[in-house]
């Protein structure tokens, strides 16, 4: 297949035939910007080695090239330091001789969202434009394994190449394969077969390096082909570049005939490749076959994978969609979301997200997301008051921030006039106080101090306030209703008071008081047209939820739609007559941040020592039953004998909610962690067993199996990554950064293809608690994965709260994620706009919807086929151009377009 690559060279080929081969030699450093050490530690070592950098290349021509990691976020840190070279750098990328981007930063590709990916790839390209562009090539060097729609994602933004190491099954048996997305997009990928370092620290001496260059010929025999060109990639973890590397590869091409050694780029070598008789690979990269793919890190640290599922909905879901079709575009608020988007991007590197990582990284990292997911609820928060203000009639509005026509839960305040109905559930009423107080003007001063803009509590707003002065006094007068109303003078009347109050201490002031009496109310809501509104109306519910049964023998839960039913003996629960949903399963973890690995003693905990069931809410719209369950969990692991020692107690409460209308039941169990190196997983059954699993990752739906391929060094644990969705056996679970999940329980099954096991329960991971960021010696993984420094936080000592939601019967999880995580908005309303009681801004039929957002201006759209079906997606009344992920123009279309079986696409809509 290949020839002989006729690589950049420098010359010094001699024309001496096929025998000689080609070694490509890249120098580059791997840069983890935050790890086993913060941020900024590594940046005053980042500083410096780029200042030498720059030095060496400008002084030593023979240095020819230099590849920065493939993530411009080095150059942006750099520069904040050093903003003077700047035009260094410039000139030697635009030279040719520096290569950057394409990403911004070297993500994870399973722990994050697919819009993050994207973002990411995009930010890269974009800040790559100021330095002559990107390296064209879909570098890929340490990520934890590979999603399937990779190739795509690359093939999208014109990128031929893939480079790539962990996650290569055993079946690629070279140094290169054809790598290809569920769509068929196709990338050639290069396969480090030794890593991103195996050429880090070559010798100084020529005849040394020669040596080398035999050893490492010798030990990728089977991979290489005669005359296929050897890629050394000259750099590792935070390396710094090699001063004499120029001389010494001069000096070893001199020295023989059998190597043709040259300083090149990635590119540039790539570029004299072929993809002519490579093996194929179709679909994700998570093969332990011949390197870690540290599955573990799936559920390390699972508050910063909550954190990270948050931070992207709030944004992508929420404050993009929202802005995008309720805000006017030039009020589009692109400086916070990019602010926003960079915090989630940053915090996507692969040792961010993974907090594979010292603890005070962790704590960096969970400040961003909390950061990122502000700007997007106060976003969120301004969209809604917009739909508020522009409403013709008054009362709450209802907000669908998603696709599809969809009805659901909403929970709002109302003056409380009549009777509440038949079809709401009220969760509180306030009778009115209307009164009058007379204070001295001291006090009032005091009060109204405390008044900051014009919120009383999270149901109360000062909606109008005045001032009024007589002979006797004054008159300050506080109007309190359910909605926050825009454009209430309380600054100016508090100024206005307070100026009055100077001039005339004595003054009686008579505050009064007019507060109307409020319900708060649940009630479900008709449906709402995607990406639309409706002025609240509780809809008559069909499926009431109700509550049946006593505590002591088991409390039901029912709509009609769903029947759960609580033991009181074990705290589990049945769904549609399968009992057992609930199990949790607590057992030793000896292993460290990367890897669970079963202590050599193991003892599982799985059942509490008492139960009590409690009865919340009675329905018709919600109906809720509490499960407390005390367990005695060991304290720790015994270092000496490897087995769990110490107990603790641990009260575990496990909430069930179901509402009117929907066939899931919701889960939220929260317990305040006790205990170290264990792992706490929810035991869900399969309603048939299943020998295959169905979960979301970026743009996809992937299948996997029952195992995993592994080695000695990495056993295969069959431990898989979910993005917000797991489907087996006929149950489909939903949850909020619960990554981790494991078909367990092996049972005989006869299938169509014959019998052989298959898996009857789900195991969720709800906690991995380690102690160790790094370990030596573990069951599962013996040998170290990065430095073994003892960390507290993943620990996880302290409270975890976690969600998910159970569904057994026949939904399109998709549709089930959108009610699940992304609830109806209600904004209040005084009336007095435009907008009509019910209507839509954007109608998106025929594909799942990853984002809408402004794009210079104009709306876009991006939307992936999830089924193996062709099919037509429409804009109803919209036109446009299908732009790739640059940017770039593909095609017009006009009302709808084409789209492939499990195809992405990006429309931008005309004005
Ligand atoms: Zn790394």
């Amino acid at each position: 297949m290949n020839d002989p690559s006729p690589i950049d060279g420098d010359g010094s080929g001699d024309g001496s035939g096929g025998a000689r081969r080609t070694v490509a030699v890249v120098p580059h450093t791997h840069w983890d910007r935050e790890w086993y050490d913060p941020f900024q530690t590594y940046r005053l070592k980042l500083v410096r080695l780029v200042d030498d950098l720059l030095d060496l290349m400008e002084s030593d021509s023979s240095y020819r090239h230099f590849l920065l990691d493939g993530q411009l976020a080095v150059v942006d840190d750099y520069l904040e330091i050093r903003p003077e070279n700047e035009p260094r750098l410039r000139a030697l990328a635009s030279a040719g001789r520096l290569t950057v981007g394409p990403w911004y930063v070297l993500m994870d590709e399973f722990l994050v969202s697919g819009e993050t990916i994207v973002r990411n790839l995009q930010k890269g390209i974009l800040r790559g434009s100021a330095f002559g562009g990107v390296m064209e090539v879909g570098y890929l060097p340490d990520m934890f394994g590979h999603v399937a729609q990779m190739p795509q994602l690359l093939a999208e933004a014109g990128l031929e190449h893939a480079v790539v190491w962990r996650g290569v099954p055993s079946a690629v048996g070279g140094t290169a394969f054809v790598w290809t997305a569920p769509d068929g997009s196709r990338v050639r990928a290069e396969y480090l077969v030794a890593g991103y370092g195996n050429g880090a620290a070559l010798p100084e001496d020529a005849k040394q390096l020669v040596r080398r260059l035999g050893a490492m010929e010798a030990e990728l025999t089977s991979f290489l082909r005669p005359g296929e060109p050897m890629l050394l990639m000259n750099g590792s973890d935070h390396l710094r570049p090699q001063p004499w590397l120029g001389r010494v590869v001069g000096e070893a091409n001199a020295l023989q005939d059998e190597f043709d050694l040259a300083i090149t780029s990635l590119a540039d070598y790539l570029a004299a490749t072929s993809t002519e008789g490579l093996v194929e690979w179709q679909g994700e990269l998570r093969s332990g076959f011949r390197s870690n793919v540290l599955m573990g890190v799936a559920s390390n640290r699972v508050d910063v994978k909550q954190a990270a599922a948050r931070a992207e909905r709030s944004l992508e879901q929420l404050a993009e969609p929202l802005s995008a079709l309720f805000v006017p575009a030039e009020r589009w608020p692109g400086a916070f979301l990019d602010l926003a988007w960079t915090l989630v991007v940053r915090n996507s590197a692969h040792d961010s997200i993974c907090a594979c990582s010292a603890d005070d990284v962790v704590d960096a990292v969970l400040h961003r997301y909390a950061e990122a997911r502000h700007v997007g609820e106060g976003l969120t928060e301004q969209a809604l008051a917009a739909v508020g203000r522009s409403m013709e009639l008054p009362g709450p509005v209802v907000v669908n921030p998603s696709a599809r026509a969809r009805g659901g839960l909403v929970e709002v305040t109302v003056p409380a006039v009549g009777e509440p109905g038949p079809h709401v559930q009220v969760l509180s009423e306030r009778s009115g106080r209307p009164g009058t107080v007379t204070l001295d003007g001291e006090t009032v001063r005091n009060m109204l101090g405390l008044l900051q803009g014009s919120r009383i509590d999270d149901q109360s707003y000062v909606t109008d306030v005045s001032l009024a002065e007589d002979d006797t006094g004054l008159d300050v007068t506080l109007v309190i209703g359910p909605e926050p109303r825009d454009g209430v003078p309380v600054e100016e009347v508090k100024r206005e008071l307070y100026t009055r109050l100077s001039a005339a201490p004595d003054t009686e002031v008579r505050l009064i008081i007019d507060q109307p009496p409020v319900r708060r109310l649940l009630a479900h809501q008709a449906p709402v047209p995607g990406f639309g509104w409706s002025r609240f109306a509780p809809a008559p519910v069909a499926h009431p939820v109700r509550i049946e049964g006593e505590p002591g023998s088991g409390l039901v839960l029912t709509n009609g739609l769903l029947h759960v039913e609580v033991d009181p003996a074990t705290g589990t629960f049945s769904l549609d007559g399968v009992p057992g949903y609930g199990r949790l399963v607590d057992g030793g973890d000896h292993g460290d941040t990367y890897n669970y690995s079963p202590p050599r003693h193991d003892t599982l905990v799985d059942t509490p020592t008492t139960v009590t069931v409690t009865a919340g809410d009675a329905g018709p719209v919600r109906a809720t039953v509490d499960v407390v369950a005390a367990y005695q969990w060991p304290e720790g692991i015994d270092a000496a004998t490897q087995a769990r020692s110490g107990s603790r107690d641990v009260t575990v409460t496990t909430t069930l909610e179901l509402r009117a209308e929907e066939p899931m039941v919701r889960v939220r169990t929260r317990f305040t962690n006790p205990s170290r190196d264990h792992r706490l997983r929810v035991h869900l059954p399969l309603p048939a067993p299943a020998t295959t699993s169905r979960s979301e990752c970026a743009f996809a739906v992937v299948e996997r199996g029952l195992t995993a391929e592994g080695r000695d060094e990495e056993f295969g644990l069959p431990t898989f990554p979910s993005r917000r969705f797991v489907v087996a056996g006929g149950l489909t679970v939903v949850h909020e950064g619960l990554l981790e999940y494991e078909l367990v329980d092996l049972v005989e099954s006869a299938s169509a293809d014959g019998s052989g096991p298959a898996a009857s329960t789900l195991a969720l991971t709800l906690l991995r608690a380690t102690g160790m960021l790094s370990r030596m010696g573990m069951s599962l993984r013996p040998l170290p994965a990065g430095p073994m420094d003892v960390l507290d936080g993943p620990q996880m000592l302290g409270p975890v709260d976690v969600r998910y939601s159970l569904c057994v019967s026949d939904v399109d999880p998709f549709d089930l994620v959108d009610d699940a995580l992304v609830p109806l908005q209600v904004a209040g309303s005084f009336g007095g706009g435009h907008r009509p009681e019910q209507g839509s801004e954007l109608s998106v039929e025929g594909a799942r919807v990853s984002s809408v957002r402004r794009q210079d201006g104009a709306l876009e759209v991006r939307v992936f086929n999830p089924t193996d079906a062709a099919t037509t997606v429409r804009l109803a009344g919209r036109t446009g151009w299908l732009v790739d992920l640059r940017g770039r123009p593909v095609a017009p279309f006009e009302g709808a377009f084409a789209l492939r079986p499990h195809g992405i696409a990006t429309a931008r809509l005309d004005g």
